[in-house]
């Protein structure tokens, strides 16, 4: 099987990993002019740590993980109003940077990048698909997969417009990562949160003398501002702490990430040969914390649905992740046929889960991002009782949408 993956982000990598193992002939292309570091901080769990695990990376993991003991809610002068101890409960969640996740996969796929590109145009006939890339080069092939994010070109090229397809949540989010020393000290590796109506900033000290920044602000529209490190500025500067330093030394895209919050909804994950994968198709925000995890395993679960078809026996279709052995190169030697049945049954394993993450991501939004004091308070309130010995589980799991099951 020959196959181009738009976009070497966390679904694409993966996809790539499982795809190559079995024996396809995969290529990455990917619109950043090179690999793309740091990001933000995530909580890594669930089915995409189970899939993490078969691919034999949780060493890797724990060496890049960030310890968090403690999450910490201060006001606009920086005092504390609320905390939760991480203990125990909390033990199956890996945090990391999103750039380290990424490089953890990168430096397991063989697959070649191509940088500073993206897919041009897409043409179909029954046997396969043409695809036309931005760097004037044409490829035949037997799938396109669009991992290509929340604005994926994929998916406007071949499903519509982008507006079919994004729920906007009422807030832009943004992130970046300061190399300071002294700022990281101060803040250690407890992750501090202030928040007031409708803003929430947040900082977390990261290896080799960095603070990783998150900035929330509940926005009426999803339209980017020209110059988002000012409009950052404006919206938080006058708050204290360490937020008028931090922000005076914020950096401009593609260091600064900023973008609007949006869950992406697509009726159809697959056209023929086109299939949508990750962000570009189950996107659940970053209210809903799963991300990551879900595309993950949204990619095992497309690599195990198409090694079905390569086989045609049916010996990796039984339709449960890790039951199957993709190691032997049957996507390489089989005739693929008809794909159409192995897309929609990826799509049908997939589809619930995330459409569940999506509305417990939407339950969450008001707590993460208060619109008024009185929740602001009920919040602080509900963090002081899940402090409690044996509480913090169950806060974790009223917030957690599950999806803990999908790998099976
Ligand atoms: C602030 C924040 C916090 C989050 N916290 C968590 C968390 O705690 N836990 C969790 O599991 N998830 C979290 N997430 C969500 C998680 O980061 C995403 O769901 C996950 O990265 C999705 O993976 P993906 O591969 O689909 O998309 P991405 O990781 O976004 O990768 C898409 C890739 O495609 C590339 N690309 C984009 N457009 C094109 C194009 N036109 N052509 C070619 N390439 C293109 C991009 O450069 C990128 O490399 C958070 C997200 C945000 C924004």
């Amino acid at each position: 099987m020959k196959a181009i993956v738009c976009g070497a982000g966390i679904a694409g990598l993966t996809v790539a990993w499982h795809l190559e193992r079995a024996g396809g002939e995969v290529e990455l292309v990917e619109h950043a002019p090179a690999f793309r570091e740091g990001g933000y901080m995530i909580d890594f769990y669930g089915p995409g740590l189970e899939v993490a695990e078969r691919m034999g990376l949780r060493p890797r993991l724990e060496e890049v993980r960030h310890p968090v003991h403690e999450i910490g809610f201060l006001d606009r002068d920086g005092r504390q109003t609320s905390r939760l101890a991480v203990k125990a409960g909390f033990a199956g969640v890996i945090s990391l940077l999103r750039g380290d996740l990424a490089r953890v996969l990168a430096e397991e796929v063989r697959a070649p990048v191509r940088y500073s590109t993206t897919v041009a145009a897409v043409r179909q006939d029954g046997g396969g698909a043409e695809v036309d890339l931005t760097d004037g080069t044409r490829h035949e092939v037997d799938l396109l997969i669009g991992a290509d994010g929340v604005h994926s070109r994929v998916r406007e090229l071949v499903f519509g417009p982008a507006d079919r397809f994004v729920r906007y949540l009422g807030h832009h989010v943004a992130a970046y990562v300061l190399h300071d020393e002294d700022l990281g000290r101060r803040v250690g590796t407890r992750y501090r949160m202030l928040t007031e109506p409708g803003l929430m900033a947040g900082a977390y000290a990261v290896r080799g003398g960095g603070l990783a920044l998150l900035f929330l602000s509940r926005e009426p529209g999803p339209a980017l501002p020209d110059d988002p490190a000012g409009f950052l500025r404006q919206r938080f500067g006058h708050l204290g702490w360490i937020l008028p330093e931090v922000l005076d030394r914020c950096p401009r895209p593609p260091a600064l990430y900023y973008d609007q919050v949006t869950q992406i909804e697509a009726g159809r994950w697959s056209n023929g040969r086109v299939v949508l994968l990750g962000d570009s198709c189950q996107a659940v925000s970053l209210f809903a914390g799963h991300g990551a995890s879900l595309a993950m395993a949204a990619a095992r679960t497309l690599a195990d649905e198409l090694g079905t078809v390569a086989l045609g026996t049916g010996e990796l279709g039984t339709g449960e992740l890790g039951t199957g052995e993709l190691g032997t190169g049957e996507l390489g030697t089989a005739t693929l046929g008809d794909l159409s049945p192995a897309l929609a049954r990826y799509a049908a394993r997939m589809r619930p889960v995330a459409a569940r993450v999506q509305a417990s991501g939407r339950r969450f939004l008001p707590w993460m991002a208060p619109s008024g004091r009185l929740r602001m308070a009920t919040r602080d309130l509900l963090l002081r009782l899940a402090s409690l010995p044996g509480a913090d589980r169950l806060f974790m799991d009223a917030f957690s949408p599950g999806g803990h099951h999908l790998v099976r």
